[in-house]
């Protein structure tokens, strides 16, 4: 059997299963790649809102990964909720790893509404984050807040001008209608992905969303198709959602592989 791609996942545990580390992990395996993790923070969440991070020390979470990165190359990487800033500018040292490519959820906001980012946060992600980054997957409010721009669209054209390579911003935040539009930004154009807006509320969708589209660049797929096939898969992963809970409803990674 031929070996899979590894994807190295950086991000915080959800314990409700539905978003974070464990999204990346079941979208890796739904999707043909290994999955590698490093866990920036636990936190005290349920389906309906993040209530507390619990970021790891940072010496801990860079020796964890310089053990990791020493032994194995990943075929990409993905970062998600990094929790504390005070991390971020050695993971940027040691992820500025040429022919790497980096897909970056700037994971600022719960959609349940709780903050999960300061401002010393989000100003690290600006400086020395974003200039790594092949590609961004913010929603709106997201795209807003990273770029000091009201306007989503100029605010994803000026996260490129910061260094994203691209960036695919996401609508579902704020969509009106049957329609949810995604807005993709990249070196040659810009394009729209239209799908029809599911019923619920989803807690996991940027996670599960960013770590498919890792899993085909880690493939060598060209950037418009990945998007384009990870739309895909999580809208068919949402509209498998289940309701476990009280709050949102959570995605389902792995339903082709249910018994
Ligand atoms: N908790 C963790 C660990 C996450 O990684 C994320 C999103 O990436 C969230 C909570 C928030 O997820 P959502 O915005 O889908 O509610």
């Amino acid at each position: 059997m031929q070996e899979r791609p590894t994807v190295l996942f950086i991000g915080g545990h959800d314990p409700s299963g539905g978003a974070g580390i464990q999204a990346d992990i079941e979208t890796a395996q739904a999707l043909g790649c290994r999955a590698a993790s490093l866990v920036t923070c636990l936190t005290t969440q349920d389906s309906r809102n993040v209530r507390a991070l619990h970021p790891q020390p940072a010496e801990d979470l860079l020796s964890q990964l310089d053990c990791l990165l020493a032994d194995i190359r990943p075929q990409a990487i993905k970062i998600g909720l990094l929790g504390s800033a005070q991390v971020i500018l050695s993971l940027a040292e040691r992820l500025a790893t040429p022919g790497v490519p980096l897909v970056l959820d700037p994971v600022l906001a719960a959609s349940g509404g709780q903050r999960l980012a300061d401002e010393r946060l989000v100003t690290a992600i600006r400086r020395h984050l974003l200039p790594l980054t092949t590609l961004l997957t913010p929603n709106r409010a997201e795209a807003r807040r990273l770029a000091m721009t009201a306007e989503p669209d100029t605010a994803a054209r000026e996260l490129r001008c910061l260094g994203a390579g691209a960036v695919l911003l996401t609508g579902a935040d704020e969509a009106r209608g049957d329609q949810v539009i995604n807005r993709l930004f990249h070196e040659t154009g810009e394009q729209d992905f239209n799908w029809p807006r599911l019923p619920h509320s989803y807690h996991g969708s940027g996670c599960t969303l960013a770590a498919a589209c890792a899993c085909g660049l880690a493939r060598c797929g060209d950037l418009v198709s990945v998007t384009e096939q990870a739309q895909a898969w999580t809208w068919q992963a949402l509209a498998h959602a289940e309701h476990p809970g009280h709050g949102q409803w959570l995605p389902r990674h792995l339903a082709e592989t249910e018994p």
